[in-house]
């Protein structure tokens, strides 16, 4: 990193993220370059947030063109594009509406409050009904809402005390779940895929039994698909492989394709819990990033990309447990679906994602033991293969040490 940016960030930046290592200052496609012109196959994407990878012509055409009519105008009045893209997001979602934010937190927190006000429904009181029951190992954010929902002691360590109502039961094991909604429970929320958690996957009779569960008890069914959606997986929403419909849904991260956005989806009947006045987001709908979520959409679907992650997710998970069976002293397996896949390592994974770095690639890490690969929806077989050679050269390396 050049010495200047490393001196600014040492003396101004807010020490709340580790040290980082390389400055990046331009993407084309699969590629980033760093401020010292070095080159990486960047397979991190802003953790899922580059659907499109960098600088998509069509992206980039959407969002010159709006900052040339108007870079932002306020909920007071109307967007036609926030109409549009609710219309899309509803279209992929269900019967429902939209609510517009500008980040995964917001968003859960949206679901957060969506409970509550669920919760006095049914109980005729304010403050009666509120338990949320979240899962083990979740990560929902860091507001305290989103903070108070994740499952991780190490995300709300130092910010106690938390937001009261919330329990987490064990991922995937719906008679815990169950054991855990009581009386007082407004609502389950999870995410499909547990990304920070460690990239592990709800099974498809744990969605299933949730929905149902829900249903019977009365409560809400939110999930949080801020990192597994957006065509992630290979479906739009990573929930769809289950069949099901829940209630809320919280979306950010690949959205905006790097516009920072986030929405809210709300299943019809719930959706007049909210009333006027009782939430907002001053940025919520702002036309740049609606423009610029439009774009991702409309290049999900004329380049087919659902398909394409399907496919060649497969493939690629495939060709990663090859490198699980070559490397097994490295290697414990492999886990995920479509682009959100994770190799899970014997070792600890900080060093290990500092030298495939080193190496020309990015990844991220996750729950300490997890190398996580977040390629763009649109990568092409070429490009993976290459990944999958700098995994075997660095794995490789690593075992001749
Ligand atoms: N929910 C999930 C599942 C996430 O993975 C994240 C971020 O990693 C968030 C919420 C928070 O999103 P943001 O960082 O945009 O606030």
């Amino acid at each position: 990193m050049q010495s200047k940016t490393k001196e600014l960030y040492d003396q101004f930046a807010l020490q709340n993220y580790a040290s980082p290592p390389i400055a990046i200052v331009r993407g084309e496609g699969t590629r980033a370059w760093d401020d010292e012109g070095r080159e990486y196959l960047d397979f991190s994407t802003g953790v899922a947030v580059n659907a499109l990878g960098h600088c998509h012509p069509t992206w980039v055409k959407a969002v010159q063109e709006q900052a040339t009519q108007l870079g932002h105008c306020s909920n007071l009045y109307a967007s036609p594009l926030q109409g549009d893209l609710a219309k899309r997001l509803c279209a992929l979602a269900g019967p429902g509406r939209i609510f517009f934010c500008n980040s995964g937190a917001e968003a859960t927190e949206t679901l957060v409050k969506l409970s509550r006000l669920h919760g006095k429904k049914l109980s005729g009181r304010e403050g009666q009904r509120f338990q949320v029951v979240t899962a083990k190992g979740s990560f929902h954010g860091r507001t305290f809402g989103g903070m108070s929902a994740t499952g991780q002691e190490k995300t709300q360590a130092g910010f106690l005390p938390l937001l009261t109502g919330f329990s987490h039961a064990k991922f995937n094991d719906l008679n815990l779940f169950s054991d855990a909604i009581s009386e007082d429970t407004s609502a389950v929320l999870i995410e499909p895929i547990q990304g920070e958690g460690g990239v592990h996957a709800a099974t498809v009779d744990f969605l299933c039994g949730l929905r149902e569960l829900c249903t019977a008890r009365g409560i809400l069914l939110l999930l949080d698909e801020v990192q597994c959606g957006v065509g992630r997986t290979g479906t739009f929403f990573a929930h769809e492989e289950a069949g099901i419909i829940p209630d809320g849904i919280a979306m950010a991260k690949g959205l905006g394709g790097g516009f920072p956005i986030g929405a809210v989806w709300i299943r019809e009947e719930f959706s007049n819990l909210f009333q006027p006045g009782s939430h907002g987001c001053t940025f919520g709908g702002n036309p740049l990033a609606c423009a610029a979520a439009l774009a991702v959409l409309d290049v999900i679907e004329s380049e087919n990309l659902l398909q394409k992650v399907r496919d060649l997710g497969i493939w690629f998970k495939r060709e990663l447990q090859g490198l699980a069976t070559r490397f097994p002293s490295l290697v414990a397996g492999v886990r995920g679906q479509g682009f959100l896949l994770g190799l899970v390592m014997n070792t600890e994974v900080g060093p290990l994602v500092a030298e495939l770095r080193d190496a020309g690639l990015l990844t991220v890490p996750a729950a300490g033991d997890v190398l996580r690969l977040l390629p763009p929806l649109n990568v092409s077989r070429e490009d993976l293969q290459e990944s999958l050679q700098v995994l075997g050269s660095v794995f490789k390396i690593k075992l001749e040490h």
